[in-house]
């Protein structure tokens, strides 16, 4: 049994390191609490989990260049077109899927039935159009600057401005009137009344070009599959970009190979400083917990049945081998709520663990994890129809389709970096009429289902791209791990 046991520990060392991080981060975490520790104190704290987070963020942009680049490229048309729809077309299916679980759980639960939204607690935060948003999404579709959009993306900035009213000199009523009175109280006393009658300040929104900090992943993705599919056309003159991709790769992942074994620790001091610097949990209200509950009790149906029954319908192979073999990746989810930033563990584990077939990898998971997120679209449905219910606002079946659409094209607009849902929330929100400014009452509990829903988002991609492998073995069946093309194309 030792010698069984030191096997598994071997084997799956760096996976059981991870599991044991989470748990000493969250207990060590709600320990320090109790400490009361200063900003300043918690900050010095933070700084092994931040080096963590830049570790994995430096790796994003070779990594989705070169594996996209070199994937594309050393696929021909038929195949690469093939995959291309294919993977999308799955994409928007589990979405759109992801989106139904989100609405039947929120109709069952009711979370916002009986909520009185002055109760609730809110936090003022300025709000952009949706058709802002929905502009911005096609502008980062095509950065203006390729170099630009490595570090900044486009958002539009949306700022209240205070306008007098409009009025002629004529019309303007008089600014006050006094009245005067006399109150008796403990003796006479005199008091005057004054009404001000000056007409309330207009207050406009004004949309202005902004950037806002964070790697346009969007607009590098397009840029990359584009320059992919460019490169497997143009055969042997290409050969020098595609190589020199490849090693690119190559290198990026043995990188990679060393810093996993620094997560661990990473994950710790990622995990405890976010507890440390997060609000009194008691400001979380019932309303609020039950609508939290009604989250992750759809994500839990979607990561745990859903998804995994649909790669088994597929694939039939078991989908628990599967999901074991990117537990790692999942857990870097978890504490760093960002599926960017989780790729280039995404990319380790189907590689090493699953063995999928890298060609199709390197084209599935950017794209994955940049439009593909079942767990932001569920969630999206899930806080919209929150809203219309502590709204007293009944929906109508319409409604209901649109926030469905809606939905999924806001997971699919929001970036795969820490609460980006929240901000393409405003899409489905006006799609329906409801108030954007009530998104500030879900803010209390939003970070803590980020990390659920990044899981899910990142369990998504895994699974298309075991699923994706599957369908499209017989492609790939000439020349599976190396780049060297099919007997019939040399
Ligand atoms: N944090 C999520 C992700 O990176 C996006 C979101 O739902 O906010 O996948």
């Amino acid at each position: 049994i030792l010698a069984r046991g030191r096997d598994v520990c071997r084997r799956n060392g760096l996976l059981i390191l991870s599991v044991l991080s989470v748990i000493v981060g969250c207990l060590l975490g709600f320990f320090l609490r109790t400490r009361r520790l200063s900003p300043q104190e918690i900050s010095y704290f933070q700084f092994p989990g931040e080096l963590l987070m830049r570790m994995l963020k430096m790796l994003i942009l070779p990594l989705v260049v070169s594996s996209l680049m070199s994937g594309l490229a050393s696929l021909d048309a038929k195949t690469s077109s093939r995959l291309g729809i294919l993977t999308v077309a799955y994409y928007l299916w589990t979405t759109f899927l992801a989106v139904v679980v989100g609405i039947i759980m929120v109709t069952i639960i009711h979370p916002g039935g009986a909520a009185q939204k002055e109760t609730m607690e809110q936090s003022g935060k300025p709000v952009m159009s949706s058709a802002d948003a929905l502009l911005d999404l096609i502008r980062n579709m095509f950065p203006a600057n390729l170099v630009e959009a490595t570090f900044k993306q486009y958002r539009t900035k949306t700022t209240p401005v205070v306008r007098s009213p409009k009025v002629t000199p004529e019309e303007a009523p008089p600014r006050h009137i006094l009245i005067y009175g006399v109150q008796e109280e403990n003796g006479s006393r005199v008091q005057n009344f004054a009404l001000d009658l000056t007409p309330p300040p207009e207050i406009v929104y004004k949309s202005e070009p902004d950037t806002s900090d964070g790697m346009n992943v969007l607009g590098i993705v397009i840029f990359s599959a584009t320059m992919g599919i460019v490169l497997g056309r143009m055969g042997a003159s290409g050969g020098p970009l595609v190589s020199f991709c490849q090693c690119l790769n190559e290198s990026v992942m043995k990188i990679v190979a060393v810093a996993v074994w620094y997560f661990p620790f990473g994950i710790v001091f990622l995990i405890a400083g976010k507890i440390l610097e997060m609000d009194d949990p008691k400001v979380v209200g019932k309303q609020l917990g039950l609508y939290a509950i009604t989250v992750v009790c759809g994500l839990v149906i979607h990561g745990l049945f859903i998804l995994p029954l649909l790669y088994f319908f597929i694939t039939k192979k078991n989908p628990i081998v599967f999901i074991r073999g990117v537990l790692q990746a999942l857990l870097i989810a978890l504490a760093t709520s960002s599926s960017s930033a989780t790729l280039p563990i995404t990319f380790k584990c189907l590689l090493e663990n699953n063995h999928i077939d890298r060609r199709i990898a390197r084209f599935v998971l950017p794209v994955g994890a940049t439009i593909n997120m079942d767990g932001t679209a569920l969630y999206e449905a899930v806080a919209a129809i929150f809203i219309a219910q502590v709204n007293n606002s009944e929906l109508d079946f319409g409604q209901i389709i649109t926030i469905s659409i809606t939905a999924t094209a806001a997971s699919i607009g929001a970036a795969g970096i820490p609460q980006a849902g929240l901000v393409t929330m405003v899409i489905v929100l006006t799609s329906v009429g409801l108030p954007t400014d009530d998104i500030n009452l879900i803010i209390a509990v939003d970070w803590a289902l980020d990390r659920f829903r990044t899981m899910i988002n990142v369990l998504g991609d895994a699974l298309a791209a075991g699923i994706m492998a599957h369908i499209c073995r017989k492609d790939f069946a000439w020349d599976p791990g190396t780049e060297k093309l099919p007997p019939s194309e040399t």
